[in-house]
């Protein structure tokens, strides 16, 4: 049987229009390439030689309690800390030698919370990441910090804002301000666009929970405004069981695309195993290249190509067979 695969069934996402989506134009051929890859890779369930992409929990601490994130559900029991920069060095130099693409520099936290953001968009950019991104509550970003973090080269910025009514943001992001962080969004898409940032991509997204379809409607006409992007993805429940069914024809993209790297080293293959209950090596101990070819990657991939994804446990839980978001809206 054909696999089913869907390179982003995470999210979904609505454009501007083609003439505002200038960041498109701006960039180069190098990044085009990347992302015929990234589509590419899993539909032929090819196994490169490293991950395109590196997401890297630079830190899990976080200023706000949102009800909605893993990190507040009750099964999430990880220390908070912070990743020392000599460690983030040897990752990225490691990706750099290997040909990696991209990195995203959180997974659970708040990036802009750690000390070093700036150095480590830098460091990236300068050893010659194709795409450096990160997601952010923006309750952090100042004007100067949105300038620095531009100068450094970050290439794309995905801001999480979770409705378009004052109230309710104010209830569901809780320890954020509505008012601050929409401030604070406007203006870094300001000193974007005024400081020459054409490539920089802007991404607006939120978490779809009870919402009317107006409140949805109403949130795409305020952001597309400002942002290139608005981003939804569907609420996950991550102590909730999935697999009460099994889609047989689901293989999933992620361990064919990218590796992600907890702040303290633990590698895990995708984004719901935020209890690292599918371990796949430690970062601190072996090269990564080492881990994504090792027998846990093997044994995780070949159930994919198989059809038997349910024979891991996390997969087997997993809400992502039966994600529907799948890209675009
Ligand atoms: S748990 Fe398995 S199916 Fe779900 S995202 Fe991770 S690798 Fe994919």
């Amino acid at each position: 049987m054909e696999r089913d695969v869907k390179p982003n069934a995470t999210y979904g996402e609505v454009r501007r229009t083609a003439e505002k989506m200038d960041w498109e134009k701006a960039r180069g051929a190098d990044y085009w390439e990347y992302r015929r890859k990234w589509t590419e890779y899993p539909q032929r369930l090819f196994v490169s030689e490293f991950p395109l992409h590196l997401d890297i929990e630079t830190t899990n601490a976080c200023n706000l309690k949102c009800p909605m994130c893993p990190r507040n559900q009750t099964s999430y029991r990880q220390k908070s800390g912070y990743m020392d920069f000599a460690f983030y060095r040897r990752l990225i130099e490691e990706g750099a030698e290997n040909g990696l693409c991209s990195v995203k520099l959180n997974y659970l936290g708040e990036p802009l919370m750690h000390k070093d953001i700036v150095r480590q968009v830098q460091f990236a950019k300068k050893s010659g990441i194709i795409e450096v991104m990160l997601n952010t509550n923006a309750t952090l970003l100042t004007e100067e910090l949105s300038r620095r973090l531009l100068d450094a080269g970050l290439d794309s910025i995905f801001f999480s804002a979770d409705s378009p009514y004052r109230e309710k943001y104010n209830r569901i992001r809780v320890g954020a301000d509505f008012d601050v962080v929409i401030k604070n969004i406007i203006s870094f898409v300001d000193i974007r666009n005024k400081g020459g940032y054409r490539h920089v991509q802007t991404r607006v997204s939120m978490v779809v929970m009870d919402n009317e379809p107006e409140e949805f409607e109403d949130y795409k006409k305020f952001w597309l405004d400002y942002v290139d992007l608005v981003g939804f993805g569907e609420y996950v429940n991550h102590d909730f069981d999935y697999g009460s069914e099994i889609n047989p024809a689901f293989a999933c993209a992620q361990p064919f695309q990218r590796m992600f790297v907890m702040w303290d080293g633990v590698v895990c293959p995708c984004c719901m195993d935020d209890k690292r209950s599918l371990v796949m090596g430690d970062a601190g101990a072996e090269p990564l290249k080492v881990i994504w070819h090792n027998a846990s990657y093997r044994r995780l991939r070949e159930a994919m190509i198989n059809g038997r994804y349910h024979e891991i446990g996390l997969c087997r839980r997993c809400y992502v067979p039966w994600a529907n978001t799948g890209g675009k809206e």
